[in-house]
């Protein structure tokens, strides 16, 4: 555009100036040392209400407060032309009221400047709305104790973390750092491929929940409740994922407690007749399953009503623990001992023939005989049993007690204090 005054180019040069005029954002042109050479409404506006001049004559007069470095930007600008300054904000505290503005500053060619002025008050009070939710959101889990809380890529790396990581698992901003949050799982290996799972599945129906150890950063480990939830773009495209898992060890270890209490005789240890039966019936299915033979041994401490009668309840009780502890060290942890009556006791051996059986009920027979246990005033009290063995032969349960308990009763009417196998 020359201007040399023809008709069609005085046209266009109006229609310019009105496009200019009528634009919803604001333009001016000015020099290099700031006179405003042309301004549009929409600028003149929103200088004014910056209020730091009476005049628009000058932009540097007019940002004086919100952009003060302006004048040497555009002095040190090297460029015969180019972007000085792109969308920076200016932030105009008027009353109570903030305002920001949106600067960009080119350079059309020497010593001629445009400056694009527009209100980006609304879109900064919705970022400061976001930025300060969030910063909410996690200053909450910051504070809440037992919780962990971090956001996860697709593939389920660790993007986004808290304090509560620290807290919850001693976990150090290093160690997680883009790093996938299997590292939280006892066996990498195996959860790499139940994470996808989990994530396919919060990505199918929204949120997943799963509850298990988790492995703490000094190698202990805590039980957890995790629940994943993603989050899906305005699209609806899961771009990442928020996990939240709750330290519920405690619980826990309260619940596996009342669990094993209830499986356990309290005066003994051993097991209680209810678990013991359990214990059978695994033991059958088993050798239904793969034919492994397994053993049992029921145990009756010789004369034990005399001990009661002679030294007291309390020592009574003293040789049923006795009794038991021997049959703790002297057999396998894998066998089981059981609680069946008074001071009667079932013996399950997995994995057990006959000739082993019978030796392990020799060794306990052998080493009950040669204990004594201490009873009131320095006595001190011998203790012998008898045990009948038996081996199943059928899938019954009964028909293996039964035989043992004959067994059992061989052993006592031939003299106690010996071991009888089943026939
Ligand atoms: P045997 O050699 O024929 O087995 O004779 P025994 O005296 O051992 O057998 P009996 O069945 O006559 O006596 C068992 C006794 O065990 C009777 C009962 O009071 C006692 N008993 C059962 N449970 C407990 C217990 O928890 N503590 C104590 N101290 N005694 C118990
Ligand atoms: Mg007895
Ligand atoms: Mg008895």
């Amino acid at each position: 555009m020359t201007g040399n005054g023809s008709p069609l180019e005085q046209t266009s040069m109006e229609d310019l100036l009105q496009f200019l005029y009528l634009m919803p954002v604001g333009v001016l042109k000015f020099r290099t040392e700031g006179t405003v050479e042309m301004i549009n409404p929409v600028a003149a506006a929103l200088l004014m209400s910056l209020n730091s001049a009476d005049t628009l004559q000058n932009i540097y007069l007019s940002l004086a407060s919100s952009a003060p470095d302006l004048p040497n930007q555009v002095a040190q600008f090297s460029g015969n032309s180019g972007t000085i300054i792109e969308h920076r904000w200016l932030r105009t505290h008027i009353g109570s009221q903030t305002l920001v503005l949106s600067l960009t500053v080119n350079r059309i060619r020497d010593d001629v400047h445009m400056a694009v002025v527009t209100d980006v008050t609304r879109l900064a009070n919705q970022e400061e709305a976001l930025y300060s939710d969030r910063q909410k959101f996690f200053a909450i889990f910051d504070h809440v104790r037992d919780y962990a809380i971090y956001t996860i890529s697709p593939d389920g790396d660790i993007e986004e973390w808290n304090q509560s990581l620290r807290r919850f698992g001693g976990w150090l901003d290093s160690d997680v750092q883009h790093r996938s949050m299997s590292i939280f799982s006892p066996s990498d290996d195996t959860d790499r491929h139940s994470l996808a799972l989990l994530l396919a599945e919060a990505r199918r129906i929204g949120s997943t929940e799963t509850e298990g150890w988790l492995l703490k950063r000094d190698g202990s480990y805590l039980w957890a409740n995790t629940v994943i939830t993603a989050l899906p773009d305005e699209s609806g495209t899961v771009r990442r994922f928020v996990v939240v898992s709750r330290d519920l060890t405690e619980r826990k270890l309260r619940e596996d407690e009342i669990r094993r209490l209830a499986t356990v005789d309290p005066l003994t240890g051993a097991y209680n007749r209810r678990k013991g039966d359990e214990l059978l019936a695994v033991r059958f299915k088993q050798r239904k399953r793969d034919g492994r033979q397994f053993a049992v041994l029921m145990l009756d401490i010789d004369h034990f009503k005399n001990v009661n009668d002679d030294f007291g309840h309390a020592t009574g009780d003293a040789v049923l623990c006795a009794v038991v502890q021997i049959c703790r060290t002297s057999l396998r942890p894998v066998d089981m001992v059981v609680r069946w009556g008074g001071e009667e006791f079932l013996i399950v051996l997995p994995n057990t023939n006959a000739a082993e059986a019978m030796a392990a009920a020799e060794r306990l027979r052998s080493v009950v005989a040669v204990t004594e246990v201490a009873g009131p005033e320095g006595t001190a009290i011998p203790v012998t049993i008898s045990v009948g063995v038996a081996l199943p032969e059928g899938d019954s349960a009964e028909e293996l007690l039964s035989r043992s308990d004959a067994a059992l009763y061989a052993a006592k009417t031939t003299g106690r204090n010996r071991v009888m196998m089943a026939t």
